[in-house]
């Protein structure tokens, strides 16, 4: 399974926007964008005024890298977004969110996106009691997903749910604490993903 294996603060630099994928330092005065806010690279430096596209294109891959998803793999979810009932933008966040390793990193399963990818392929998660290896499954209203209760003994786990015991928890997922199960209450919506996200920028750019 394809992803990206580089340095994960470059991305942040990049975009100019924490996108949390290093857990808890990004709460830290250590996260990279924080101590070196400049654009990473050998042509980086200062950030340049962009042209319209190259906003549009800003925003997608901002996006993109929040979730961790690959260009090829985000083109669909646009595609699926276009077909579904609704508005294209807000269907396109929808599907972001409802990937399993978001899920896991909502509920409070893993510090990270990365991480939550790394867990979840590693076969610590079910899903309505099945296990589910795949980052990219997209729960439905009604999923339960919960950690195997032989991962709970883990030490690993068991400092990641530590460390997170009092994060909130999205307002569309509900969370039992006693057997670390988390259930899709509803769909999430634009409004819920806290990142400052211009969604029409993606697809205007997808419009081309
Ligand atoms: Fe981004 Fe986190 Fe690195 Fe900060 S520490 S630059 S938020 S990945």
């Amino acid at each position: 399974m394809a992803r990206y294996t580089g340095p994960v603060c470059k991305l942040c630099r990049r975009e100019n926007t924490k996108l949390f994928l290093k857990g808890e330092k990004c709460y830290s005065d250590k996260c990279g964008l924080v101590r070196d806010p400049k654009v990473p690279g050998q042509h980086g430096g200062r950030r340049k005024k962009l042209t319209p596209y190259g906003v549009q294109l800003r925003e997608k891959q901002k996006v993109r890298r929040y979730y961790g998803i690959l260009e090829g793999q985000f083109a669909k979810y646009f595609d699926m977004a276009t077909k579904k009932q609704g508005v294209t933008g807000d269907n396109l966040i929808q599907i972001c969110e409802s990937r399993l390793d978001n899920v896991v990193t909502r509920l409070g399963f893993a510090l990270s996106r990365p991480e939550a990818r790394q867990l979840v392929t590693h076969g610590h998660f079910t899903v309505n009691g099945k296990k589910v290896d795949i980052p990219s499954y997209l729960v439905k209203v009604g999923d339960v997903i919960a950690y195997k209760p032989s991962s709970l003994d883990s030490a690993k786990v068991k400092t990641i749910l530590e460390i997170n015991e009092n994060k909130p928890l999205a307002k569309w997922l509900s969370l039992d604490k006693n057997t670390m199960s988390g259930t899709v209450i509803s769909l999430p919506t634009l409004e819920d993903v806290d990142l400052p996200i211009e969604v029409h920028l993606i697809v205007e750019l997808y419009s081309k």
